[in-house]
């Protein structure tokens, strides 16, 4: 049997227990799964790609079969190159639907040897996202139920050394 690689794209920023929890279900479906960082200068995250993987380095590392690597490229080509052959995506509410509908079929038109799987999230996650986490800490709220105690302690550092940097 090949090895059956799954790649799970995203921002992450900063990855939440929404994303791990995806990240748990996928890991039943691959041999690999590879934790895609897409570097998206474009979308100005709060942190840098290498802040982004480093973080994710830290909650996957109990996990054999998970890695994580960023890519700046068309995210077909970049599967391509890893010879894998699926797209991991969560869904959380009914608003992904529609954008992630359309991303999926245009991925298709353009490789049409390559199926995007959909994972629906744990109810507790339905409602959570990197944007309304970073919004609740840079005004200090708790965020200890939507991120690992140590995603918490670089969401704070950061607003720490940068209390007006934008969400
Ligand atoms: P993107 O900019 O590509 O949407 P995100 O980091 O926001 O990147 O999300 C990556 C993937 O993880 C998407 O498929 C998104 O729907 C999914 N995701 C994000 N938050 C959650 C969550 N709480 N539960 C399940 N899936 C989620």
């Amino acid at each position: 049997m090949p090895e059956r690689i799954g790649i799970y794209p995203g921002t992450f920023d900063p990855i939440t227990r929404g994303h791990l929890d995806i990240i748990e279900r996928g890991i039943r479906l691959f041999d690999t799964l590879i934790v895609a960082v897409a570097s998206n200068p474009g979308k100005a995250p709060l942190f840098d790609v290498n802040e982004r993987l480093e973080i994710i380095g830290g909650e996957i590392k109990k996990y054999k079969s998970v890695r994580s690597e960023s890519f700046d490229c068309l995210l077909i080509d970049y599967v391509k190159k890893k010879k894998a052959s699926t797209i991991l995506r969560g869904l959380r509410v009914m608003s992904d639907f529609e954008y992630e509908f359309q991303m999926a079929l245009t991925n298709r038109k353009l490789a049409p040897g390559i199926e995007t799987v959909f994972m629906m999230t744990s109810e507790s996650y339905a409602t959570v996202s990197s944007r309304l986490i970073k919004e609740i800490a840079r005004l200090g709220g708790d965020v200890s139920g939507f991120v690992t105690p140590a995603v918490e302690k670089r969401l704070r550092e950061k607003f720490r050394k940068n209390p007006g940097v934008a969400t």
